[in-house]
């Protein structure tokens, strides 16, 4: 496998969650493999993403099971949140998987190399200190950032990048943006006690996930105390002369808020990568562009995770790694299928989904059967927690099969994981009619849906 005519086999950029375990596993098969990083070993997942987002929310959520303690014969008294100790918190734990993923690499021989790389040509690279390589393949792996509006004022507003690294919770927040990232910090700062704006240019949160679900999140936050404003198409940002950040947007009265947090979308990293040298194509989003074998048409570059802007999740990350070290250096072509990719939103409740929503099934397959269990959970009846959760599952109006499930309640991403198997294992209806339910839990309501 071996040519002696590279510096390496394999030069990734990008040790984010895809370029790990694609330089990893392509070390493992015997590979030599080089991966230069700009910022920190891990990506966006382990130090800006998933990892410390999901501890925040469970930090944030406390809120609510402290409340809700003392309606089960806890006597709680008056609690004060502390975020440096939370963040605190939180950036050890992303340090140590940090320092975990950096030693995987090591053990198995990848070189990793601090710095910013950029294409030259189909097989060459040069890093931010002058130094050039040569490899056989090239992996870009160097992931997408947050996109930020042009708007006047833009500077005054922060993305979740650096929204871990506040100083204090705001005290007033305004978040553009209705996609899942906008929405889980909408509940983390709601629940830490934040004044909390969503706004959005269309009328609707959370599009491409089941209308029903998502409903039923935008009724549950309007109860909680969240404000939404639809239709509102920001304009800027004005500073004031006390500090507060005036934001004017169409359709609605400005509003004065501490802290302007975009969350509109994520750009692919391809700018001053060095693409046009190599001769690498890019869609119409700067996305670049790959085969199925994440083969970009430059036949010694490949390209994974989300700067192709397939499914921009770490797990689909990771499998397109996985998959082209084994395709490409482990004698095992392997591709990856997207058919039922698991998706959450980590809000105050949780939402989760498989498959086809309602909308997307009747369209593809006109006759569908839609199963739905809308229930107020036990923890909440207790609690004195108005909240209700609901389930659906969405089946072929004639074979039974399931084309989808979708939930919003406590818990719900956990549930949905078990779940999700048997929609991708092709089950029917009657495999969960036939399964006895395992009782008192939430989960039992998928095997008891009329
Ligand atoms: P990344 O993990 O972004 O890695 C790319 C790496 O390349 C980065 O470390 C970057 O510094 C480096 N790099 C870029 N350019 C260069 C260069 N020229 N030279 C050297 N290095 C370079 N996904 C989930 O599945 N579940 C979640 O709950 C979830 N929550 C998220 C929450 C937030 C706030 C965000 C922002 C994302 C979240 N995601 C979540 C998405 C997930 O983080 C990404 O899909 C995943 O990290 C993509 O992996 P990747 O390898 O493509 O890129």
């Amino acid at each position: 496998m071996t040519d002696a005519k590279y510096d390496y086999d394999l030069f990734v950029i990008g040790a984010g969650s895809g370029g790990t375990r694609a330089a990893r596993v392509s070390a493992a098969h015997g590979a030599r493999v080089a991966v230069a990083e700009e910022y920190r070993v891990g990506g966006t997942c382990v130090i800006r993403g998933c990892v410390p987002k999901k501890l925040l929310v469970y930090g944030a959520h406390f809120a609510e099971d402290l409340a809700d303690a003392r309606r089960f014969g806890w006597d709680v008294p008056d609690c004060s949140f502390d975020w440096k100790v939370l963040t605190g918190n939180v950036f050890e734990e992303v340090d140590r998987i940090n320092k975990a993923y950096t030693a995987t690499l090591e053990t198995h021989g990848a070189e990793i190399i601090h710095e910013r790389a950029e294409l030259t040509g189909p097989n060459n690279v040069r890093l931010a200190s002058g130094r050039e390589v040569t490899a056989k393949y090239i992996l870009i792996a160097s992931g997408a950032r947050p996109h930020i509006p042009t708007c006047p004022g833009h500077e005054y507003g922060i993305t979740s990048n650096e929204a871990f690294h506040l100083d204090s919770v705001p005290r007033r927040i305004l978040i553009a943006g209705a996609g899942y990232i906008a929405n889980e910090f909408a509940g983390i700062f709601h629940e830490l006690g934040a004044e909390v704006t969503l706004i959005n240019r269309s009328d609707q949160i959370l599009r491409g996930y089941d209308e029903q679900i998502r409903d039923r999140l935008l009724q549950i936050s309007m109860t909680k105390g969240l404000q939404f404003r639809f239709n509102a198409k920001f304009e800027g940002i004005e500073q004031q002369a006390d500090g507060a950040l005036k934001v004017s947007m169409s359709n609605h009265a400005p509003i004065e808020v501490d802290c302007v947090m975009f969350a509109t979308g994520r750009v692919p990293n391809t700018e001053n990568l060095g693409l046009d040298a190599a001769g690498v194509e890019t869609n119409e989003k700067g996305a670049v562009k790959v085969d199925e074998d994440s083969r970009s048409n430059v036949p010694s570059i490949y390209a994974v995770g989300d700067v192709t802007d397939r499914i921009q999740l770490t797990p689909v990350a990771i499998r397109e790694g996985q998959a082209f070290a084994d395709t490409v250096f482990g004698n095992k072509p392997t591709r990856v299928d997207y058919h039922c990719v698991p998706a959450a939103v980590f809000s105050h409740p949780q939402m989760a989904g498989v498959g086809m929503t309602e909308s997307q099934a009747k369209q593809k397959h006109g006759s569908v059967k839609v199963y739905v269990s809308d229930f107020r959970p036990m923890k909440n009846v207790l609690a004195g927690r108005n909240e209700r959760a609901l389930y659906k599952m969405i089946c072929d109006g004639e074979t039974n099969k399931i084309l989808g499930i979708h939930m919003i309640g406590p818990e719900a991403a956990e549930i949905l994981q078990a779940a999700a198997v048997a929609v991708k294992a092709g089950l029917t209806k009657d495999a969960f009619d036939q399964t006895v339910a395992l009782h008192p839990t939430m989960a039992e309501e998928l095997v008891l849906m009329k």
